[in-house]
């Protein structure tokens, strides 16, 4: 447990609180916060627990645009952003406030290959 609290506090590092606490965050997020698609994209339906800003607002990725949002339980977010901290990012196209993906898909279908490799780490 200490360890999942210390990765999420690094993790929410450069996370602008102000934003995701704003009532208009929490009432517009709500919409995304059904299944995560990640897991779906696998056949699963797992909820989501957050939504996931899919290019970071940090790197300019759109606040406010449904395309820039997708639905994800912890377990995907937080790999996510291990693979954001490595550098790793999507192919972006420009949407009216910022950026947005290029192919949604390409998240889950990299977050997928990224379990198949991690096989080992899912069983709990
Ligand atoms: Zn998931």
């Amino acid at each position: 447990m200490a360890t999942n609290q210390d990765n999420t506090t690094k993790q929410r590092k450069h996370v602008d609180y102000t934003f995701y606490n704003s009532r208009q965050w929490r009432n517009y997020s709500k919409r995304f916060r059904l299944l995560c698609e990640v897991c779906e994209g696998n056949g699963l339906y797992e909820p989501a627990d957050v939504t996931d800003h899919i290019v970071p607002m940090r790197q300019g990725g759109a606040k406010w645009n449904e395309h820039n949002h997708m639905g994800m339980c912890h377990q995907h977010h937080n790999r996510k952003r291990g693979m954001e901290a490595h550098g790793v990012c999507v192919v972006t196209a420009v949407g009216v406030d910022g950026l947005i993906p290029n192919d949604r898909g390409e998240i889950v279908n990299t977050l997928l290959a990224k379990d198949r490799q991690n096989e080992d780490l899912w069983i709990e």
